[in-house]
């Protein structure tokens, strides 16, 4: 990885472009690129997916693309550490729901090293885990830029960086400065995804109202939350 020279709001010295692309656009990275490695290269993507949405599938399918990824790990949180005063769907549901939703895409697959890991999910182990399952690898962190704005307090900061690099990616109109976090020179990017206008908190509360979320989510989400009664009022949580 040789993440370096800020293009927009984002640092990456080995991408090179082969074509103009909007301002929006994101320039991808060309792993044939002088100093690129050769090495798998395989993509992390942590949240409690509560639950998983397009906006997730999007942003998963944009970061592959612009990392040149081989494969995109999801991995749903267990206990998140931040949430431990709120109701989280119980993990088993919001596991189900990832496999659904990723199923169709073959670079996409699905772990559930956070769900079995007893105690509090901190992404050190996270990467860790992984790391032990993907020995030869180069690993992307993918999350949410609201999440990475926190990250300084994250467990064993210091020692993430050695492990993978971050990608955070955020919602249209919400970019935290990166500066301003005080973070490792070139070990996060940022990357805007339209499709992050969708949110898991949003689906929730339009579910709880009997609103549709019909292709906010799969359709296979769409009926796993219908049949199993998520979000409306008597929803499992693993704080009920
Ligand atoms: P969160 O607080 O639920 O999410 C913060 C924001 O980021 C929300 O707007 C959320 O939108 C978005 N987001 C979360 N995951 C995303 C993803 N993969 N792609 C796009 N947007 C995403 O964050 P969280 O889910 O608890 O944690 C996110 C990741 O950071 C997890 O892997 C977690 O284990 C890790 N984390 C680690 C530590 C630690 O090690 N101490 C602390 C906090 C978080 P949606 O609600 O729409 O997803």
């Amino acid at each position: 990885m040789n993440p370096g020279e800020s293009d927009g709001n984002r640092k990456m010295s080995d991408l090179s472009r082969k074509d103009q692309p909007s301002p929006t656009e994101p320039t991808r990275l060309h792993t044939d690129a002088p100093g690129v490695g050769t090495r798998p290269r395989v993509g992390i993507m942590g949240g409690t997916f509560d639950p998983i949405h397009n906006g997730h599938l999007v942003a998963a399918s944009e970061v592959a693309w612009v990392y040149d990824l081989d494969e995109v790990i999801f991995v749903p949180t267990g206990r998140p550490v931040f949430k431990l005063d709120k109701a989280v769907t119980n993990a088993e549901d919001r596991y189900l729901m990832t496999v659904i939703a990723t199923a169709s895409n073959p670079k996409f697959t699905v772990s559930r090293v956070d769900i079995d890991r007893p105690g509090i999910t901190y992404t050190v182990d996270t990467l860790r885990d992984i790391q032990r399952l993907r020995p030869d690898s180069d690993l992307f962190f993918i999350t949410g830029a609201d999440a990475v704005a926190e990250i300084m307090r994250w467990k064993d900061a210091d020692t993430m960086w050695d492990l993978a690099h971050f990608v955070a990616v955020t919602r249209p109109g919400y970019s935290p400065s990166l500066p301003a976090l005080n973070l490792p020179d070139q070990k996060v990017d940022m990357l805007e995804i339209p499709a992050l206008a969708i949110s898991s908190t949003d689906i929730r509360r339009r579910s709880a109202k009997g609103m549709p979320v019909w292709y906010l989510v799969p359709d296979g989400v769409v009926q796993y939350i219908n049949k199993h009664g998520l979000y409306s009022r008597g929803g499992e949580s693993d704080t009920d």
